[in-house]
C-alpha cells in the first residue's frame, strides 16, 4: 500500500476518487502546523497540499519516504521546492484548474472598483443613501492592459473584449492567442491603460515590479486590479498613489503579507479588498482536485 497524506481539505467528489484507488491508503489530517507535519510526515510516500500548509525544508528533512508533494493549485510559495529537489522529490501542481476561477473574480473586482460597489456596500449597510457620490464609469470602450498574459491573463482578455473593452498587454514572452490582444512593452502600457490587471507569478524580476516610477507613468485616476500575488505591487506605493488620486481605485485579491501584517491599504475607502479568494470557487477546487487524482494514479501508482 502506498500511503499518501492529504494535508489541507480536498473537494469531496475527488477525495472520494482518491479513496477509492486502489493500492492506495489515504489519511487526511488538516490544520498541522510545522512540528505536527514533522512528526506525521515519515512514512507517507506523498502528501496534497492547497495553500494553508507549509511545506518547509525541515518538514522535507523529516521525510522519510516522500516521493511527491502535490499542491493542488498554481502558486508554490509553501513548498521548499529546492529543499524537494535536493532530495530527488517530484513537485507537482495543477496550474490550469483555476484559471476560469481566477479571471471571474477578476472581473468581479474590475466591475466592482469601476461602479464604486465596496463605498455602495458600506454606504447602504450604515443605512445611508448616497447615491449621488456613487457614480462611476463603464468598462464599455476602455482600454484594459494587462501584466503577465498567460493562462489567467488570457482569459481575463477574452472576457474584456466581450465587454467591449480594448486589451493591451505585456509579457515578456510573445503572446500566442487568436483574440484581439495588441502586445506592448512596458511604458506603452502604463501610459496607455485606463484599467491595469496583474497576472504575474511573484519572483525576483516581479517583486515591486509596481512601484513609484511604474505609478508616476500611468495615467491619472487609473485603476489597479491585482489578483496574482501581493508581493508584485509596492503596497507603500499603492498606498501614496491612491493618496495622491493617481489611482482613482485599487481592488485587490492578494498582499504581501497574508493576512496583511497592517490593514492601512485595506482600510482605505477607494480599495477594494478580498482575502485571497481568486481560486476559491467550487467549479475551480473540484478541477484541481481530480486532477491531484490523475497526478496520483499516473506518478505514485
Ligand atoms: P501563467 O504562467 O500562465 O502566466 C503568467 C505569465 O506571466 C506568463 O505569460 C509569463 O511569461 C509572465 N511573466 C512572468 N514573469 C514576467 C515578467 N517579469 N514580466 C512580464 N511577464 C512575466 O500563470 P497563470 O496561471 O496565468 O497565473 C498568473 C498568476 O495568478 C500567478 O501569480 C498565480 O500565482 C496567480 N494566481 C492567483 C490566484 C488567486 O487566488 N488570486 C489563484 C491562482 C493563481
Amino acid at each position: 500500500m502506498r500511503k499518501i497524506l492529504v494535508a489541507d481539505p480536498l473537494h469531496p467528489e475527488a477525495f472520494d476518487k482518491l479513496k477509492a484507488l486502489p493500492g492506495l491508503e489515504v489519511t487526511l489530517k488538516t490544520g498541522m502546523d510545522e512540528a505536527e507535519l514533522i512528526k506525521t510526515i515519515p512514512g507517507f510516500e506523498a502528501i496534497v497540499v492547497r495553500s494553508a500548509t507549509k511545506v518547509t525544508k525541515k518538514v522535507i528533512e523529516a521525510a522519510t519516504d516522500l516521493k511527491l508533494i502535490i499542491r493542488a493549485g498554481i502558486g508554490l510559495d509553501n513548498i521548499d521546492v529546492e529543499a524537494a529537489q535536493a532530495k530527488n522529490i517530484e513537485v507537482a501542481n495543477t496550474p490550469a484548474a483555476t484559471t476560469i476561477s481566477v479571471a471571474e473574480l477578476t472581473f468581479a473586482l474590475m466591475l466592482g472598483a469601476v461602479r464604486n460597489i465596496g463605498l455602495a456596500v458600506r454606504s447602504m449597510k450604515d443605512h445611508r443613501w448616497e447615491k449621488k457620490l456613487l457614480t462611476g464609469t463603464e468598462l464599455f470602450g476602455k482600454t484594459l492592459g494587462i501584466i503577465g498574459s498567460g493562462r489567467i491573463g488570457l482569459a481575463v482578455a477574452e472576457r474584456a473584449i466581450a465587454f467591449g473593452m480594448k486589451v493591451i498587454a505585456y509579457d515578456i514572452v510573445p503572446i500566442k492567442t487568436d483574440l484581439a490582444v495588441t502586445q506592448v512593452n512596458l511604458d506603452e502600457l502604463l501610459a496607455q491603460a485606463d484599467i491595469i490587471s496583474l497576472h504575474l507569478p511573484l519572483t525576483p524580476q516581479t517583486k515591486h515590479m509596481i512601484s513609484s516610477a511604474e505609478f508616476a507613468k500611468m495615467k491619472d485616476g487609473v485603476i489597479l486590479v491585482n489578483a496574482s500575488r501581493g508581493g508584485v505591487v509596492d503596497e507603500q506605493a499603492l498606498f501614496e498613489a491612491l493618496e495622491s488620486g493617481k489611482v482613482r481605485a485599487a481592488a485587490i485579491d492578494v498582499y504581501e503579507k497574508e493576512p496583511p501584517a497592517d490593514w492601512l491599504l485595506v482600510d482605505h475607502p477607494h480599495v477594494l479588498p478580498t482575502p485571497h479568494i481568486g481560486a476559491a470557487a467550487k467549479e475551480g477546487q473540484k478541477r484541481a482536485g481530480l486532477e491531484v487524482v490523475r497526478i496520483v494514479e499516473e506518478r505514485l501508482l
